[in-house]
């Protein structure tokens, strides 16, 4: 019996301007969006009609244990905006009971009475996109906001989670920023650990086309920690957060027991989820679909998508994705790492054909196996804690190698 998603992510595309190293689907919006009457709420307004319109036009809707709101920056709406969404959910997908509901907010575009707001609206985990406490690495990345900003938020995260009015909350930070260097960064952890949050994601600084950091550097203008700083980062916030009780379950995050993000685990293992709004990709049975990035476009979309019921046109529910590149490459980044056999076997592929694909793939491994980088427990794979973590895109860039021969 086909497997509905129970997991939905809602695009917000807002954000008051876009910070230097972002290439995401927003719409910068300025500072014209303070009040509810503004050009900006204008905006918010006609695109929250479309995405609504979006979320109900799937014709099987089924409920759903976790939602994110993602963006973009979806502290910009108001918390009845928020609460509207939720309701729109819970009448018409139902929501169910302990579902985690998270929710990105920015440090500069929220207070105390609207964090109450979101709460009391139903969203029970938030992710705050901190990036730095330090004021010149912010300015540096364009973020809007200051470390005091940043100080206030993690004060009332941390509030309302010890009184029990969340079940969840998580500190984003960007490692490998522009006058970053080892000092900066143990500075910016040694921050992060005074408000103990239950969840750390640390991203590194990726350079992105079309970007402000990518112009700058072509122009020789951007100097970036080199190779052996941020090795030293990585290793400095592994042992700092080991040490605080935190476990690495993934790459780029870092969670106390019972703290792990269920809806970001959906993506990394493969299951299905709904996603809604410009730009986002959702991939409810396996097959992906990426939604226009340009809003009248998105716009257009919606309406010829009502029209024709979304489940039954943009996704082929036969078609199963079977990239399994793509399975292998996601499932390594989780701490449990993947069972190859069983992936392999999923792949209908015969039995001739498995046997050599799984034989390749552990001739190109072995390097890794004796180095340590990797670890083989029964036919289960995973990256080793710390080295094979930072080091995980040689090992998968050899899974690449041996996908284009096998497939
Ligand atoms: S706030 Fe986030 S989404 Fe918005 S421009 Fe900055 S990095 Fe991009």
């Amino acid at each position: 019996m086909k497997k509905f998603p129970r997991s939905a992510y809602i695009h917000i595309p807002f954000c008051h301007r876009r910070c230097f190293y972002c290439d995401f689907a927003v719409i910068p919006l300025g500072n014209n969006i303070e009040s509810l009457n503004g050009y900006g709420s204008t905006t918010i307004k006609e695109y929250l009609t479309f995405l609504k319109k979006e979320i109900l036009s799937i014709k099987h809707k089924s409920p759903l244990s976790t939602i994110y709101i993602g963006g973009g920056t979806p502290s910009i709406l108001d918390p009845l905006q928020i609460k509207d969404l939720i309701n729109l959910f819970k009448e018409n997908y139902r929501i169910d009971y302990g579902a985690e509901i998270t929710m990105e907010v920015d440090p500069a575009s929220f207070n105390e009475d609207d964090l109450h707001g979101f709460i009391k609206a139903g969203i029970n985990r938030f992710s705050l996109g901190a990036q730095s406490f330090n004021n010149k690495i912010l300015k540096q990345a364009g973020r809007r906001h200051c470390s005091k900003d940043v100080e206030k938020s993690c004060y009332w995260l941390k509030r309302v989670y010890d009184n029990g009015l969340i079940k969840s909350w998580s500190l984003d930070l960007i490692q490998n920023l522009p006058m970053s260097s080892f000092k900066e960064w143990q500075e910016d952890l040694k921050n992060s650990l005074k408000f103990y949050p239950p969840h750390i994601s640390i991203y590194d600084l990726n350079i992105e086309p079309g970007t402000v950091f990518q112009k700058l550097i072509d122009l020789g203008k951007l100097s970036l920690p080199n190779d052996d700083d941020s090795f030293k980062n990585s290793e400095q916030t592994n042992l700092l957060l080991r040490a605080s009780g935190y476990s690495r379950y993934e790459i780029s995050n870092y969670s106390l027991p019972g703290h792990q993000s269920r809806h970001n685990r959906v993506y990394w293992t493969g299951q299905g989820w709904w996603s809604f709004g410009q730009g986002s990709t959702s991939s409810p049975w396996g097959e992906k679909f990426t939604r226009p990035r340009i809003s009248k476009e998105y716009k257009n979309w919606v309406i010829k998508q009502c029209e024709i019921k979304l489940d039954s046109s943009l996704v082929n529910q036969e078609n199963i994705y079977k990239e399994l590149d793509e399975k292998i490459m996601l499932g390594m980044r989780l701490r449990e790492g993947v069972n190859i056999h069983k992936l392999i076997n999923e792949q209908n592929w015969n039995k001739k054909k498995s046997e050599i694909a799984l034989i390749k793939l552990l001739k190109e491994w072995e390097r890794f196996l004796e180095s340590g980088l990797l670890i083989k427990r029964g036919n289960r794979f995973s990256l080793s804690d710390h080295r094979g973590m930072e080091l995980s895109n040689q090992i998968l860039i050899s899974m690449f190698k041996w996908w284009e021969k096998v497939n």
